[in-house]
């Protein structure tokens, strides 16, 4: 008998914290947390850095404030996010960066000390029974304390960089609100709109609509060009002079922070490169396809409308879809996902007062996550969907460890999801209803491929050729408008009928003061994900532990290792990135065949 299941578009999240913002639970466990936090911190100044039995209690301490702060963090995201209105959250969130504040300067501390141990010393501890589990997490920790400079000048610098680093980042978001541009909207209305508002009109799938808001957009910036000059200066300046004194690169932090090789990234960019020549093809076919001799800067995403009749799920089928396709590659990723929509995990409600865009969040003491979303119907809702129930799913897999190995860094932190949505996404082409409904599905897909191949690429060019040249001193406006336009004529292969000069400026990304090189992190997971699927279809039988045993280490070694453990691939080669990139070449051919 088939029975009839009803899954909820609202979330449950009474049951980490009643009451929402005002939560009497949730400010008790505030207080708690602060009182733990005090006593940690006194713990870690009164430990003399050679008692092991008072190390491994610090470190479990430590392991678990981590957690009591990310459940709260997580609570206080999820309302604010459902209830844009709720002002409260600023309040909570404040009180929660500072006890975070507070525990980095404990940890910092603790694995300061650490180094008052010899290698050989400390060596030997790692391979006790108790640390040999986290030893990768508590090296590592211990090793970032070596490249650092004296207590005083490191004091200093985090002193200089609230006014001198984060200060400029701040800014930028200053400047940005403060800008108007004058566009005609989709109605043929002229209106002044925010950035975000006008950066949604360069999407529009109306030709003159999108032109019209491009060229407003260029020249806006431009007008306000000195400004935003000074603020990108002055923060990369801060960081390159922080970098001279500690005897670092211009790629080192970044480097660190994903724990990765230089020699990987530098792999990644060289078969990127030499595989441009069939994106090319796919954009001359796109700019057919639109009536154009060749694609403008906004005609790269524009969406092709080859049929007004899109097929929509309702949330019951979508989610029952995302069953279904899961299962036919993880029976244990499908009972998850039926886990979650069965348990409210999900506040998918298309209404007003909830905040744009998705996420997905841990709620680590329990074990459980919830995903925030807005559902439509589309295919486009679906594959997010997807894409945070893989999210969601890399959490579930790593509860079991210890919470310090279940940090991971931003280039494999999209692994999951981007392999969730690639398992949606391609099912979503199979069953498309028409030829035309396939077309457009097919070139969705490849379109969000291009710009880890092309866009992302121009970034990672600019903002690493900036770095260098603003070690000589401050980049003119011209000279970063030059700086962009050369980086994107030469990622996009000189195929674009014109650039986005002030992309540099428009882009929040090149603002972040503590995440440099907030670029190749993306194609870097897009295509290690890809990479995993090339090597799933190679591998006889059910590919689902070893998928789940490679999860479960994304936290505890490099990526390098990670890959040489779980794939058997030496990453620093071109071999594995080609495998990936081929899977996206095979769409491309689909496409051209199709489309012929
Ligand atoms: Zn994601």
């Amino acid at each position: 008998m088939h029975v009839e299941k009803n899954y909820s578009l609202s979330w449950d999240i009474d049951s980490f914290f009643k009451g929402g913002s005002h939560s009497a639970e949730l400010q008790a466990k505030l207080e708690q947390t602060s009182k733990e936090l005090a006593a940690f911190t006194t713990a870690v100044s009164e430990w003399d850095g050679q008692d092991y039995t008072v190390f491994t209690e610090l470190t479990s301490s430590y392991a678990n404030l981590g957690m009591a702060t990310f459940q709260m963090g997580s609570f206080v995201e999820c309302f604010s996010a459902a209830d844009a209105s709720d002002t409260y959250s600023d309040t909570l969130l404040n009180r929660l960066g500072s006890l975070n504040a507070t525990l980095q300067n404990a940890s910092n501390e603790l694995s300061k000390k650490t180094t008052l141990l010899s290698d050989e010393h400390w060596q030997q501890w790692l391979e006790t029974d108790a640390l040999k589990e986290i030893a990768f997490v508590l090296d590592e920790l211990r090793t970032n304390q070596t490249f650092l400079l004296s207590d005083k000048e490191e004091t200093l610098i985090n002193n200089l960089s609230v006014d001198g680093y984060a200060g400029w980042s701040a800014h930028y978001d200053t400047l940005v609100h403060s800008m108007r541009f004058d566009v005609v909207n989709e109605q043929g209305e002229a209106v002044s709109l925010s950035a975000g508002q006008t950066d949604n009109l360069l999407n529009s799938a109306n030709y003159d609509v999108r032109h019209n808001a491009f060229k407003v957009w260029e020249q806006t910036w431009q007008e306000k060009g000195a400004l935003f000059a000074d603020t990108l200066n002055h923060l990369i300046g801060f960081r390159l002079a922080k970098y001279q004194a500690r005897e670092w690169d211009i790629l080192d932090e970044s480097l660190r922070l994903n724990r990765l090789e230089e020699a990987t990234l530098n792999s990644i960019w060289d078969v990127v490169s030499n595989n441009k020549a069939p994106v090319l093809a796919f954009l001359e076919r796109k700019a057919k396809m639109l009536n154009l001799d060749k694609l403008g800067w906004v005609d790269v995403e524009a969406p092709l409308t080859l049929t007004d009749t899109q097929t929509t799920l309702t949330f019951q089928e979508g989610a029952e879809f995302i069953e279904e396709h899961f299962a036919k590659f993880s029976p244990k990723m499908a009972e998850f996902a039926r886990n979650a929509f069965e348990n409210n995990w999900i506040e998918a409600e298309d209404r007003d007062n909830k905040r744009p865009g998705g996420f997905c969040t841990e709620f680590p003491e329990d074990g459980e996550s919830r995903i925030f979303m807005t559902y439509d119907g589309s295919a486009n809702t679906i594959s997010t969907l997807a894409h945070e129930l893989g999210h969601a799913f890399h959490s579930h897999v790593m509860r079991d460890q210890s919470p310090l190995n279940r940090d991971y860094a931003m280039n494999v932190a999209e692994t999951a999801s981007t392999f969730a949505e690639i398992l949606i996404s391609d099912a979503a082409i199979k069953v498309a209803a028409s030829k035309e409904e396939h077309i457009q599905l097919l070139e969705d897909k490849i379109q969000r491929s291009v710009a880890f191949f092309m866009n992302i690429h121009s970034r990672f060019l600019f903002e690493k050729r900036f770095h260098k040249a603003r070690l000589d001193g401050a980049v003119t406006v011209e000279g970063l408008n030059k700086l962009m336009e050369d980086a994107q004529k030469e990622a996009y292969v000189d195929s674009l009928k014109d650039y986005h000069p002030t992309f540099w400026q428009s882009k929040l990304h090149f603002y972040i003061d503590d995440i440099p090189f907030y670029n190749y992190p993306y194609t870097f997971g897009f295509l290690f994900s890809a990479g995993i699927y090339a090597h799933a279809g190679t591998v006889e039988g059910s590919y689902e532990d070893a998928y789940i045993a490679l999860l479960q280490d994304t936290g505890s070694m490099t990526t390098e290792e990670l890959a040489q453990k779980h794939l058997n691939v030496d990453l620093t080669k071109p071999d594995f990135w080609q495998a990936a990139v081929d899977i996206i070449l095979k769409d491309i051919d689909e496409f051209l065949e199709l489309t012929k």
